[in-house]
């Protein structure tokens, strides 16, 4: 019952349960007190040790509120300037109001077109192949790897089990981005 309660929607996550950022559990919201179902399963910062978040404490703000829990590092959100800066208001919506998610070192988040990029997911080879040889060409780009350092690298890429890719799609040119990384 609880668990067909439509999610919040998330304008730089569409698609948190598809991204494994959310998922199906019993179990209770530290910020609400309540099982509705669903719960965060991405990093979560802040001087509390958080462990169970609900997405609709993420979207209205109460994690935040209640906690200072930011589930993406601001600084991070254009990658500490290697990526476009975008306004303060879209930082503060990504780190304090979206759901993140857990990469194996410091997430990252990538910024085009002054915006911050929508989140498609934690990627391995198969699902970058499925996504096309464009999100193939920015991950290997932003590796630095070539010939068959790359080759090596890309046959290991793997959603769950590092090195893992992390793609992203620009909200208003559609340009695809993102980088890899691994324990
Ligand atoms: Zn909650
Ligand atoms: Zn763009």
């Amino acid at each position: 019952m609880a668990a067909s309660a439509k999610l919040p929607e998330f304008k730089y996550h569409p698609n948190p349960l598809g991204t494994g950022s959310i998922e199906l559990s019993e179990q209770t919201c530290e910020a609400c007190g309540s099982a509705r179902g669903y719960l965060y399963t991405g990093a979560i910062y802040g001087k509390h040790d958080l462990e169970r978040i609900c997405p609709w404490c993420i979207a209205d703000g109460t994690a935040h509120e209640k906690f200072g829990a930011e589930f993406t590092d601001a600084g991070a959100i254009g990658d500490y300037g290697a990526w476009e800066r975008v306004r303060e208001e879209i930082v503060q919506e990504i780190a304090f109001r979206t759901p993140g998610f857990s990469g194996w070192q410091q997430e990252r988040w990538f910024t085009h077109c002054a915006d911050a990029a929508e989140f498609l997911g934690p990627m391995g080879r198969k699902e970058l192949e499925n996504a096309g040889p464009e999100a193939v060409a920015v991950v290997k780009q932003e590796s630095g790897m070539q010939d068959e350092e790359w080759v090596q690298y890309f046959q290991a890429l793997d959603r769950n089990d590092g090195p893992t890719a992390y793609l992203f799609r620009c909200r208003h040119c559609g340009v695809v981005g993102g980088y890899s990384d691994c324990h």
